[in-house]
Parts: C-alpha cells; sequence; structure tokens
C-alpha cells in the first residue's frame, strides 16, 4: 500500500482517494490535502472540481493541460500546514509545499483563500509568501 502525499503516515487509501473518487471534502483542510496529494498524482479532474469557476473559465480549454504539464514536470516532496481558519463560506489555508522541478528546489509557502461554491469547498486564489523551502 502506498502512503498519501499529503502525509508521510497515512496510507493513501484511507487520506485523500475517497475525495479523488467522488466524496466531497467536508472542509477546507481536507480540501488543501487531497488537492496537494491530486497534484503529486495528476488527477486531473479533482483539481479542476475543487478550482474556483472563475479559475476554469480564465484559463479555458488549456486549463487540463496546464495542470498536467505542471503534474508532469514536478515532484511532490512534502505539504506542512502552517495554519487554518475558517467559517462556513471562506477558508484561510497557510502552507509550505515542498517541490522540486529538473532537480531544482520549486518549493513554496502560500496563503490559500477556499470559498463554498455551488456547495462544495473549491480553491479561490492564493497568495505566495516566499518561494523555496
Ligand atoms: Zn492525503
Amino acid at each position: 500500500m502506498r502512503k498519501c502525499p499529503c502525509s508521510e503516515n497515512i496510507f493513501y487509501a484511507a487520506c485523500c482517494k475517497p475525495y479523488h473518487e467522488g466524496k466531497n471534502p467536508e472542509n477546507a483542510l481536507i480540501l488543501m490535502r487531497s488537492r496537494y496529494a491530486a497534484y503529486a498524482l495528476c488527477v486531473v479532474d479533482y483539481i479542476a472540481k475543487t478550482s474556483h469557476l472563475s479559475i476554469i473559465a480564465a484559463e479555458g480549454k488549456d486549463f487540463f493541460s496546464n495542470v498536467q504539464a505542471f503534474c508532469k514536470t514536478t515532484s511532490f516532496l512534502g505539504l506542512f500546514i502552517h495554519s487554518f481558519v475558517e467559517n462556513e463560506q471562506e477558508a484561510c489555508v497557510t502552507f509550505s509545499a515542498k517541490l522540486t522541478q529538473n532537480t531544482q528546489d520549486a518549493s513554496f509557502q502560500e496563503k490559500s483563500l477556499f470559498v463554498v461554491e455551488e456547495g462544495i469547498w473549491r480553491y479561490k486564489e492564493g497568495k505566495i509568501l516566499r518561494a523555496g523551502f
């Protein structure tokens, strides 16, 4: 059994897999973790399903190929949650993602905004707080 990309300790089947297969995340922290795992495993449909409609509208038909290209050229080495604040319709998650692209460090720390849209939590926008790990 493989470990989930979002955690060093939990198996994928008991962590993010049910979300990738259709379960809606109960909160934005679970959404954050499951989106990270989806990027790591190139589950592009899930990234689309959990992105704010304005993001998909802005990227248009390139959305899937852009996400797929990012997934395939990036190694996902770890996710670290620093803070999580939510109310009923909005949530902020501050995290670090440890990444490499072509053996170069591509890590960053980001504060992400998530909102409930059409009944499910979605990623709306993010602010990069710093590059590097
Ligand atoms: Zn996970």
